[in-house]
């Protein structure tokens, strides 16, 4: 590959050939495509040598920054040893101390993996209506979710994701499953807090499977902060009352942390801070701390025990070519030992303290409505008509070596958990003199 090529040539290669997630193509007529060369810790490297912040951790899987040095060894250790085996009837030791960690992190167990965020959704789903229709409850097998939920873009996640974009092509192929009042705290009533925005949903929930357990496999939450939605944020207090109501009803409480999972919310994983246990609880994103593509899902006990049996048909009858990847679960394990060996909470805390001082204008600017933070995410809703807003904010903000992309007119950072004092000042301030650009006063 020559390091000579420049942005444009391949720009243009990439817009013949490939064909892009999660935009119009014909936008990249008029906005060329960034061919990234290289990346280093919070830095992306384009073809002609400029520098860019990754401020989204590449859509929130590299927590550790880019080319972290304990998974790259992890990687290369693991690629003499054993590239790859299938995992029906084989199995290596990097998926057996994978799941054993993460059991002992989450109290949930039975690591079942996927290879993305999307299949582990998947898997939840699937395994949540067997399970009851293993325990003779076969009528069990619809779910609810909450309104601005995302859960993935295949054609069974996506029956969960209720963001109208991405459903209005695809309606005709999903099932039907009800979105109910999301605890969005910036819905808060006047004299509400977030927890009595957070009760307030809860009675809509309990109404719901008042009427509908008996068809009901799963209530699947993004605990803490609907991300996809434009970082809808929530308090501890739904989780709380949503797994009292699931218990009482025999619904299944599914926790989808591919986004707020290891580390994002303060915590290791969004749910503990509402001291609840779900009873699945999927992981991707940061798993591997954005090396390879990974995803696993941990259950309990009694969902387990519900499938162990002597015939085939009462087993979990799902599988991935690259289930249990043993490069992907090497990539894993180091991430894991570096929350194990590393301050991360502390140094997050700090990053996160100075962070907020220096984006007080930010938050401050007049356009600026619900500033809030959480741990390393940051969010700001910016009161603007304008459609292309994204867009043009994408554009100013790479103008000024940062990568931002807004959701909507959601502003937001969800940086690498390794920021230093000169890339947190970039951040804030390239972040403020873009939104001055897009939104002259
Ligand atoms: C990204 C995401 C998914 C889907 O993961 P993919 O790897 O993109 O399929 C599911 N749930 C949440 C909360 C996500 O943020």
């Amino acid at each position: 590959m020559s390091s000579a090529t420049s942005n444009a040539a391949l720009s243009e290669r990439s817009r013949r050939a490939v064909w892009h997630p999660c935009t119009q193509m014909k936008r990249h007529e008029r906005e060329p495509l960034l061919p990234i060369v290289r990346a280093d810790g919070v830095w992306l490297i384009d073809a002609e040598g400029r520098r860019y912040l990754d401020g989204v951790s590449s859509w929130w899987v590299n927590l550790f920054g880019h080319g972290h040095a304990g998974i790259g060894a992890a990687l290369k250790d693991q690629i003499d040893r054993l590239d790859h085996v299938m995992l029906a009837g084989l199995t290596h030791e990097p998926v057996i101390e994978l799941s054993e960690r993460l059991e002992a992190l989450t109290g949930l167990g039975h690591a079942f993996y996927g290879s993305d965020g999307a299949s582990a959704t998947e898997i939840a789903l699937k395994m949540s209506a067997h399970g009851w229709r293993n325990l003779g409850q076969p009528q069990k097998c619809e779910f609810v979710g909450l309104a601005g939920g995302y859960h993935g873009e295949t054609v069974g996640a996506l029956s969960v994701t209720d963001i109208p974009i991405f459903r209005e092509a695809y309606a005709p192929l999903l099932r039907l499953s009800a979105a109910l009042p999301a605890p969005d705290a910036r819905g808060a009533h006047a004299g509400e807090d977030g927890a009595a925005v957070a009760r307030r949903a809860a009675v809509a929930l309990e109404l719901y499977l008042e009427q509908h357990h008996h068809r009901t496999a799963a209530l699947i939450v993004e605990p803490l902060v609907q991300c996809a939605a434009g970082f809808a944020m929530h308090h501890p207090e739904y989780l709380r009352m949503a797994r009292a109501l699931c218990t009482r009803y025999q619904v299944h409480l599914i926790c989808d942390e591919i986004a707020v999972g290891f580390g994002r919310t303060g915590s290791l994983f969004a749910h503990q801070q509402a001291g609840i246990r779900p009873d699945f609880i999927c992981l991707s994103k940061g798993l591997t701390g954005g090396s390879l593509p990974l995803s696993a899902v941990l259950t309990t006990d009694a969902v387990y025990d519900s499938f162990y049996d002597d015939r085939t048909a009462r087993g979990f009858l799902h599988s991935h070519s690259y289930t249990g990847n043993p490069l992907a679960c090497r990539a894993a394990l180091a991430v894991l030992d570096v929350f194990e060996q590393e301050p991360v909470f502390e140094r997050n805390q700090a990053t996160a303290q100075r962070l907020n001082d220096l984006v007080a204008p930010l938050a401050g600017h007049p356009s600026v409505r619900h500033a809030r933070q959480l741990g390393m995410l940051w969010a700001y809703d910016i009161q603007t008509d304008d459609p292309s807003f994204s867009a043009r904010y994408h554009q100013a903000a790479l103008e000024r070596g940062l990568l931002l992309r807004p959701i909507g007119n959601t502003l937001y950072f969800m940086p690498p958990y390794v920021m230093d004092e000169p890339a947190m000042q970039q951040l804030a301030d390239g972040a403020l003199r873009a939104l001055q650009a897009v939104l002259p006063a």
